[in-house]
């Protein structure tokens, strides 16, 4: 069992991604889907869906550290 099958679809015989990448990462890393954004687990960068709202764009941004995980306190 495997669930990389969910990221991909054959579509007339061409595969097909079914889930954003991550641009920074590489194609082999996809972005977590959620309501309203798609992020990278693995740097944080965060694409806002279009939600057909008036002046929603999609924005793009990521965080300044990407693999530093620092705790304060
Ligand atoms: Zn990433």
């Amino acid at each position: 069992m495997t669930d990389a099958s969910k990221y991909y679809k054959i579509d007339d015989g061409k595969l097909v991604r079914t889930h954003r990448v991550c641009p920074k990462c590489g194609p082999s890393y996809f972005l977590a889907d959620h309501y309203d954004r798609s992020s990278c687990g693995n740097c944080g960068y965060t694409v806002f869906k279009r939600k057909g709202k008036k002046g929603a764009a999609t924005v793009a941004r990521s965080r300044r550290t990407p693999r530093k995980r620092t705790k304060s306190t």
